[in-house]
């Protein structure tokens, strides 16, 4: 944290570099400095030790602030005790060294060049290399962590100016415990890299003394450019000391563009909007870049419009913001440093300057804006992607630049108002931090109220901004009438009169207000954590009982589904059979219906009586018991639609197009829920709630459970769209302008999902199954090799592991509303996202093939996926899903691409396991975690092509393939039933120990 701190140090020394190494030359003392007795080395030694001790004491103070910060924060991931080593040590290793660093490159450039331009822009350059280095080394704390090679990390280690990469690979060789109890040796390439910093350092102050520029050369541009400004100011004076009696809309506006006028060629000409520009640019160009090049794991992205616009909006913001408080508190109190406001302010004008500095801000705004999408054009040509979607960038114009325009003219208000520069910038700079950061849902809940935050959101080709960006205009139009309206106030106080003009704006914005507010508001929900909360508490407390009480399962689901996309709602209506399969009689049933879904009707029908549920949780006692083998009813009618006030929920994201639902995640479910249950321990132990459930170990006794349901879905939709359940299509027609399409599945987990957009279809039919692809008609480009490589996967499975159950597959693109996962299998469809699968730039590297990779491992989930194998809630569960696929997708992998080329792919999962088990820690496959993908997959994978080494392909795919003979559902595996296959092929005991090392050791 040190070391990431310690980049901050670039900045102060800019700023103290600025300020001491040039005070002879601004105040002309250098004329006079060394006619005194004094040498050169004591007066650079003096000055240097000056400003690096300076800029270190303000680094430590940030340091101390941040510090303190830590020790007051509590909660259990935090260490108890205060190790003042583990401070000390980073803040010299980092904090002193790369202080400097910094200091002694900066004071080189000051002091051979005596350019302030240039020390500005070298600092820039150190923060720019810098950014660079990050996205080429590894680098967890950038966004998207992508792994890289061995030898790039151990490279950019040494090259590394800030030492931070060396650290992580120093790092990377220890547990969570130990890298929290010791801090890293000074040793290997972390003691290399810092030592050669001191030694570049050294030949940096060594430069300075001999390239010495004792006077600055002053140009004759700049006399010029001296003399020019000298005659703006005179002009403008000359206007202002002559008071124009006409105050008529004209002239106010005349003179609020000559103030404009004077801010323009000052800003434009002055060196921050220069570095400003590059800053911008280049931290955006690099946001870009990330985002379309993935790293060494994944396939590059296209350029297209959607994702450079949404990359602008990640910091555009937050950057402009900042780049506002500065320039209109620059360019407001400039008159007062010169103390020419006296001047200014005697004249009814003075109100023009206000408006004349909002024109200029904004002129910046708009050139930096057109700046960005200009280099997202130059992205989009030099990628050769060059369908340019105009609506896409339109969006960085409304989630930016309008806000920020907005949030402008509320500055100027600010400054205005109060009285002293310091305190303008200090609110200023507070209402910044609270609207471009996550602060503001602390500090302003209300929604409305945000209006001068951006949007970070997502952009899809099916569905663009969706209806956010109608509802950000909404909360946009409010923030421009609550702000006209202080505006107007203001000007009130200032001139004690009230005009007609300004009577009316303050109806119109009033009116219009209301109005808008009110249309941004539609359906919002407040959001509350302390009720949740209390909400699991009481569940637990009242409703932990039925964990032991037996209770009916769900053998029958039937359920019709009409979807409205252009509403973003949804209506239910379900069958349940419910049959008591225990030996016990039921006495009491608990219904557990999802919160977010409104309940418009629903049925226990039990014994001839039927039984009306209204509320989300209910408890039913039965008057006579549901015996072993009897079965009841549940009907039901459920409705959902979601407003952008509340934001979409990644699973649930019925949207105008692209729609996907995780829809068996909101149908009412029986008996205890555990995952309702908190799993933070000290607030479990806060409300005495005892032990949270937990997973089965592996040894606990095995379980034969018969869980899965016969499903019938029907769904509609509006009738440009398909729509797309799980299991064998039916049939579809056509009725009261909505299309319906029916599916089947038999014997299936309780877990099914559904899609609908506007989309093309390509089939064709292979050893009898058909193999279709539901895509977006932007997105042909990958349609052709999934095809392909479905084939094959289907061969691969077919051909080793036993037949396809269903009779087709369905590949289904569904927009990037819904994220959280490239791809995901359901029995005889799966849905891939758009940016991870679709449209991908798989092209631009063979040896980055997603496509074949998620082909086969989705489509191997229809045979290790929970169909076919579930194990029910225990540890090393995943082994038996998540590794099987992975295998299977190794191997389809070498079919394809040859070995090496599989070898490759295995060295990426080599190093995404070694990265993360020092993060979140390390098991043996067979006792995998819940969650712990770095187990499940990566070492999963590499587990297991080694034991294909070992045992012969042949051989492994024998004893999978007896696996799920000798698994079938209702038995619930778990991982010791594969270990037992694996030992039946295995010819020898050393084979057999090779096993157990591979699967039962950490
Ligand atoms: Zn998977």
């Amino acid at each position: 944290m040190t070391a990431l701190l310690s980049l901050s140090i670039i900045f102060l020394a800019i700023l103290f570099a600025l300020e001491i190494l040039y005070k002879e030359w601004d105040t002309k003392f250098d004329m006079m400095l060394f006619s005194y007795p004094l040498s050169l080395k004591s007066y650079l030694l003096g000055k240097f030790s000056f400003f690096a001790s300076k800029t270190l004491l303000s680094f430590v103070i940030l340091i101390a602030g941040f510090v303190f910060g830590q020790t007051l924060r509590t909660g259990n991931e935090m260490q108890p005790g205060f190790d003042f080593w583990s401070y000390l040590y980073p803040i010299l290793i980092f904090g002193v060294l790369n202080c400097f660093f910094v200091c002694s490159f900066l004071f080189m450039v000051a002091y051979t060049t005596r350019n302030k331009l240039l020390v500005v822009v070298g600092g820039l350059l150190l923060y720019v290399l810098y950014m660079v280095l990050l996205v080429f080394s590894n680098s967890p704390f950038m966004a998207g962590s992508i792994p890289q090679s061995i030898e790039v990390q151990q490279l950019s280690s040494i090259i590394d100016p800030f030492g931070v990469s060396a650290y992580f690979l120093e790092a990377k060789h220890f547990t969570i415990e130990q890298k929290n109890e010791f801090v890293i040796p000074f040793s290997g390439f972390l003691a290399l890299n810092r030592s050669i910093y001191v030694l570049v350092s050294f030949v940096f102050l060594a430069m300075t003394y001999r390239f010495f520029a004792f006077t600055k050369t002053v140009s004759k541009k700049e006399l010029k450019r001296e003399r020019l400004v000298l005659s703006d100011v005179i002009s403008k004076s000359t206007v202002d000391k002559t008071p124009n009696l006409d105050f008529s809309g004209p002239s106010i506006v005349k003179s609020a563009l000559s103030f404009a006028k004077v801010d323009l060629i000052y800003l434009f000409k002055s060196v921050t909007v220069v570095a400003v520009s590059i800053l911008l640019v280049f931290f955006v160009g690099m946001e870009m870049y990330a985002e379309i090049d993935k790293g060494i794991r994944l396939p590059e992205q296209y350029a297209s419009s959607g994702l450079l616009a949404t990359s602008i909006s990640q910091s555009f913001q937050l950057l402009g913001a900042f780049i506002l408080v500065y320039f209109i508190n620059d360019l407001y109190w400039r008159s007062r440093a010169t103390n020419f406001h006296f001047i200014e302010h005697s004249t009814f004008l003075s109100r023009s300057k206000l408006k004349g500095h909002l024109i200029s801000v904004s002129t910046l705004l708009v050139f930096i804006t057109a700046l960005l999408l200009v280099l997202a054009l130059l992205f989009q040509i030099s990628y050769g992607y060059t369908h340019i979607d105009w609506i896409a960038f339109r969006g960085v114009i409304v989630f930016n630049t309008l806000p920020l325009i907005l949030l402008a003219s509320f500055l100027l208000l600010i400054n205005s108002v109060l009285n002293n520069k310091y305190v303008a910038l200090g609110i200023s700079i507070l209402t910044v931090i609270v609207y471009t950061t996550p602060l503001v849902k602390m500090v302003l809940p209300y929604p409305l109220l945000q209006f001068f935050s951006g949007f970070k959101g997502l952009y899809s080709d099916f569905n663009g901004y969706g209806i956010y960006l109608t509802a950000f205009t909404y909360r946009l139009i409010f923030g421009v009438c609550l702000v006209g309206f202080l505006w107007i106030i203001t000007s009130y106080f200032k001139l004690k009169q009230w005009t007609k003009l300004n009577v009316g704006l303050m109806v119109f914005f009033t009116g219009l207000g209301a109005f808008s507010g009110i249309g941004f508001m539609e359906g919002y929900l407040p959001k509350n954590e302390d009720s949740k909360v209390m909400e699991a508490v009481e569940y637990e407390k009242n409703y932990r009982q039925f964990q032991d009480l037996p209770q009916p399962t769900i053998t029958d689901v039937n359920t019709k589904i009409d979807l409205f996309p252009s509403e973003n709602a949804y209506e239910i209506e379900g069958t349940y059979v419910l049959r008591n399969l225990s030996e016990k009689p039921v006495h009491k049933v608990l219904f557990n219906f999802h919160p977010d879904l409104k309940i418009e009707y629903a049925n226990f029908n039990i014994h001839g009586n039927a039984i009306s549920i209204d509320t989300p949780v209910s408890e039913i006692e039965l008057s006579t018991p549901l015996l072993p083998n009897e079965s009841a009813t549940l009907e039901f009618n459920l409705s959902y639609q979601w407003f952008a006030v509340n934001g979409h929920h990644s699973f649930n994201a019925i949207v105008g197009n692209g729609s996907f639902m995780r829809i068996s995640n909101y149908y009412p479910t029986l008996g205890y829920q555990s995952d309702h249950e908190i799993k933070d321990e000290q607030n479990r132990l806060e409300f005495q709630l005892g032990k949270a459930s937990h997973i089965h170990t592996i040894d606990a006794p095995e379980v034969s459970k018969a869980d899965f349901i016969d499903l019938t879905m029907i769904i509609s939709t509006e009738t440009d769209q398909t729509p797309i359940g799980i299991g064998d299509f039916q049939k579809s027609w056509t009725e009261n302008g909505k299309t319906y399409y029916q599916y089947e599945a038999e014997n299936i987990p309780f877990r099914f999902s559904l899609a609908s957009a506007k989309y093309q279809k390509k089939n064709l039919i292979h050893r009898g199954i058909q193999i279709e692809i539901f895509y977006n008609e932007k997105h042909p480009e990958n349609v052709d090799r999934l095809l392909n490589n479905a084939k094959l996967s289907l061969d691969y499975c077919i051909d080793n592991f036993g037949s396809y159950p269903y009779e087709k597959i369905s590949f289904v693109e569904v927009s990037s509303f819904s994220s959280g996962f490239a791809a995901t299998a359901y029995p005889a469809t799966i849905f891939m996202t758009e940016n991870m699968i679709f449209h991908a730039n798989v092209n631009s590297d063979p040896g980055k093939d997603v496509i074949t990779e998620l082909a086969g491992h989705e489509l191997s989930h229809l045979w290790w996926g929970n169909s076919q194998i579930n194990p029910d809630k225990r540890v090393g569960a995943s082994m038996l899903t998540e590794t099987l696929a992975m295998y299977t997708e190794m191997m389809i992998y070498k079919k394809m691409y040859g070995e090496e080329r599989m070898e490759e792919r295995l060295h990426i999962h080599q190093q995404i396991y070694e990265n993360e088990k020092g993060l979140y820690g390390d098991s043996p496959l067979y006792e995998v975690p819940y969650g712990a993908t770095h187990i499940a997959y990566s070492k999963g994978a590499l587990a297991m092509v080694e034991l294909a080494e070992v045992l012969g392909e042949d051989q492994v795919n024998l004893a999978l393939k007896n696996f799920l003979e000798h698994n079938q559902y209702p038995k619930k595996p778990t991982s010791l039933d594969l270990l037992a296959e694996f030992y039946k092929v295995a010819p020898d005991a050393s084979a057999k120990s090779k096993i157990d090392e591979l699967f039962k050791m950490k």
